[in-house]
Formats: structure tokens, sequence, C-alpha cells
């Protein structure tokens, strides 16, 4: 009866602890050895997958077994993003405090959809949401919410817009209404999340509009006025504008009080897509990027892209977040919630979510381990490494900066070859590159130009990595230009 029991409960305490221990083990060597190792695998699509039992478990396996077989294909089957010559999209930001954090937050694995399925979660969630809200300098109107990642905190910007320019969407739809035709506007440097968001909430793609960029990527405000003159003499309503602060590609920042000034004219909603670059501002040198936040209806920032908070974790503020909260709440029956004096946060009520991660408590642990002096410190070093990396590609004629470096994120292009096949080249260099395992980098295009493209930001990156990889770099182009 005993075995019987034991049998059916979770595996016994001390083999956990045993466990945990080695795992502890585990994760340290890994992290204090990953720059031995090869940063992305060399295996064919499907080939992780032929090395696994695709039968599903009828009995118990040891956990020893299953940890092996961890070490033996799943851990050479990841690109290794903590790497530090992992120089891809956006430096990678899990730190060891983060490490720490998400081993509690598996432990604790609370819900955190309403303040009393545990009242922690939503408590720090506000909490951390304040700390970063002052550290971004927004005004005290703007409250947040956090979700997983900008993709969704961008759509439900959206959707909040939508809903301030066709009220009564949320209770009655688009359709067989008579709405006119919504528009959404942002530059051709903004990130995809914009389209998807349309996708998701009815507004539809083609109603996303590209405005041009400048020489510097971006948005042009004579191209922004211009579409809006031309949709209204076509009956669009223009809804929306999204500028971005950081862009994808090269990090450009768009001129964000200038583009207030025409929503605020034509009474249109401002979303920032901060995802990567709102981070910036808490650096004081920095605080430029932050011009116009203050007229601004709702921003987002992704810790985990600049602010070292192990993925995902993404806050979207909104100045009247009531707005959000009247779009979105809906409480089931069975949730109970009995809340007579109004005391008591639902974060399910802010988004289409139902159940949610304890993420604030990994952004809590990171940023009180770093504090802020800590966390510009490190930002600002790897700000350095790129202007760093900009010299080096200005001081070589082979190459050509392709952007100005704005953040830690460096843009630049292989011009020593045949004129027709510079694009080509500089493909074929970053896949070099990473199928070497040595370094990962990024291709992206710019003025429809092909650009390799360098971002930093993982703690673990120093400026020898740095040099490191401009070294490949610098002899892969010797054996692709012969
Ligand atoms: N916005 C910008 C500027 C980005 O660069 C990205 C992704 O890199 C996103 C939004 C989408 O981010 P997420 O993966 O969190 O949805």
């Amino acid at each position: 009866m005993k075995d019987r029991q034991e049998n059916l409960g979770d595996i016994p305490p001390e083999v956990f602890r045993e466990e945990l221990h080695k795992l502890a083990d585990w994760i340290a060597d890994y992290r204090e050895k990953i720059a031995e190792r090869r940063i992305s695998p060399t295996a064919k699509p499907g080939a992780v997958l032929a090395q696994l039992d695709t039968v599903p478990p009828e009995t118990a396996a040891p956990l020893g077994e299953i940890f092996a077989e961890i070490d033996r294909v799943i851990v050479p089957g990841v690109a290794h993003w903590a790497h530090p010559q992992f120089m891809s999209y956006f430096g990678c930001t899990t730190t060891s405090p983060g490490i720490l954090a998400e081993m509690i937050t598996g432990a604790l694995n609370v819900n955190a959809m309403t303040w009393r399925t545990s009242p922690a979660a939503t408590e720090l969630e506000t909490l951390v949401l304040g700390w970063l809200r002052q550290w971004l300098g927004l005004p005290n109107e703007f409250a947040g919410v956090v979700y997983d990642t900008a993709s969704i905190s961008t759509m439900h910007a959206l959707a909040t817009a939508r809903e301030a320019a066709a009220p009564n969407t949320r209770k009655l739809g688009l359709s067989r209404r008579d709405l006119p035709l919504f528009r959404i506007y942002a530059s051709d440097q903004a990130h995809s999340s914009v389209e998807k968001g349309a996708i998701a909430i009815g507004i539809g793609e083609d109603n996303v509009r590209r405005v041009p960029s400048d020489s510097a990527f971006r948005m042009d405000i004579t191209a922004l006025r211009k579409m809006i003159a031309q949709d209204r003499q076509e009956n669009f309503r223009p809804m929306a504008v999204v500028a971005t602060v950081g862009t994808t590609s090269t990090a450009s920042v768009d001129p964000v009080p200038q583009i207030a000034k025409i929503c605020r004219e034509h009474k249109m909603w401002l979303h920032i897509d901060g995802a990567y670059g709102a981070g910036l501002a808490l650096l004081p040198e920095c605080k430029w990027i932050t011009d116009g936040w203050n007229e601004v209806d709702s921003i987002v920032i992704n810790p985990h892209k600049m602010l070292f908070v192990p993925f995902d974790f993404s806050a979207l503020y909104v100045r009247d977040i009531g707005r959000l909260r009247r779009l979105f709440t809906l409480v089931p029956e069975y949730l109970h919630l009995r809340d007579p004096v109004g005391a008591e946060i639902n974060y399910m009520d802010y988004g289409v979510q139902l159940g949610r991660r304890f993420r604030a408590l990994k952004a809590w642990v990171v940023w009180r381990a770093f504090g802020r002096n800590g966390i510009a410190a490190r930002i600002r070093e790897h700000l350095r490494l790129a202007n760093l990396l900009a010299d080096w590609i200005k001081s070589d004629n082979r190459f050509e900066l392709a952007a100005l470096v704005v953040m830690p994120v460096v843009c630049f292009r292989f011009v020593a070859a045949d004129k027709n096949k510079i694009d080509m080249s500089n493909s074929e260099i970053v896949e070099r590159i990473n199928a070497s395992g040595h370094a990962y980098l990024t291709q992206t295009k710019l003025n429809g130009r092909t650009v390799m493209r360098i971002g930093l930001g993982n703690v673990l990156t120093t400026e020898q990595h740095l040099r490191n990889v401009w070294e490949l770099i610098q002899k892969t182009v010797n054996e692709v230009a012969t």
C-alpha cells in the first residue's frame, strides 16, 4: 500500500534534492564554459527528432536517463543564444540572477491571473512596472501590464486604439456596421508585429501603410502627412501611428515629437514600439530618445531585449489604462471575484489571456541584483563596443558602415567585391560565419542592399569576444573574396 502511494505522488524528495544539486552544477558549468561551445548546431531539419523516441512514454523513465538525453541530443541541438559571440538579433539578455529567479518561478508555479490567485505575483508586477515607468521617465498617469512579447503588447495597444476609434466594437464587432475603413501607419523600418496586430484586430494588413524613411531610417514626416491626407481624401479613417524607438534593422529612432503633433491634429492614437530601444532611456546621456513620450497614448518595451530580464517579458504602458481594461474585462462566474472596495488588481482584465506566468519575479530579482546603475553601466559598455566596432569598420576600406550607430547595433557591408556580387558576398559571409559555430550574425536589407548586422548586449560579451568576431569576419571576407 505504501509503495503504491509513493508511486502516485511526485518523485521522492531525496531524488529531487539530488537532481537539483546536480542541475545547479550543470547550469553553473554551462554558463562558465559556454564560450567553448559551438554556437549553432550543424544538424539538418529533423535531425533532433530522429534521435528521440517518438512513441509516447508508456512507463516511467529515471530522471538520470532523461537528463542524459538532454545532454546528448537537446543541448547540441539548440543555438546558444547566451554564447558571448552570438551577436544576432538583439543581444541575449539572460543573466545568472534571471536564471535563479526562473527556477523559483518554476517551483512556485503560480497563476498571476487575479490578485487572489497570487497577491504577491500581482503586487510585484505592479511594483516592477512602476520602477520601469520611472526609469523610462513616463508621466505618472501611465500604467502598465506585462505580457510575453512585444507583438502581443502592440496588438493590445492597437485593439485599444480601435475601440477608441470605433466604440462598442468589443460588443458588436466590426462587420455589418457603418464604419469607415481604418488605417494604421508605421515606417518601412517598423516591425512586422504591426501587421500581425492589424490582422488580429480585424483592421487587415493591407490597411497598415508603410511610410518611407529618411536617410537615417527614421519615419519621413512629410511622407506621413501626405499619406494621411491622401487616405482622408479617399475616405479612409487614419486611426493610429506606430512610431519605432529602436528599429529592428538599425535601431533608428522615429521623430516622436513631430509624429505626436500629427496625431493630435488628426485625433489618432500614437503607439511607440520601443520593444528594443526604450531601454536606452535608463542612461541619462540617452534621454533624448524619450522626446515626445509624454504625448503618446501607449508604449511597449521588452526588458528581455535590453534590460537583462530573461525571455520572455514585455511591458505595455497605456496613458489611460482604463480603456484597455474596459475593452478586455470579462469575469467568468467560476472565478467568483468579489472586491467591494475595488482594491484588487486582476491583470487578466488587461488582455485576452486568462492564465498568466509570474514574470515579475525575474525582473524584480535581476533589477535589484544589478540596480539601475549596474544596468546602465552594462548597456553603456555595449554601446562603447558597438562604436568601437564601427571604428574598426571605418578604418578598413573593404567595408562601409551602413547606418549610424544609435544603440548597440551595427550594420555594415563588405564592398570590395564585384559590384554585381556585393549582396551575394555579404550573405555568403554571414552564412559562413554562422556555419563556423564561432559567431552568429544576422543579415538584413537596407535600401534594398544586403548588409551584415551585429547586435550586442549579452552580459558575457567582452571586447575580446568582439575582436574575435571581427577577426573571423576579416578571415571569412578573405576566403569569399579569393
Ligand atoms: N518590435 C521591434 C522593434 C522588434 O525588433 C521586435 C522583434 O525583434 C518586435 C517588435 C517583436 O518582438 P516580440 O518577439 O517580443 O514579439
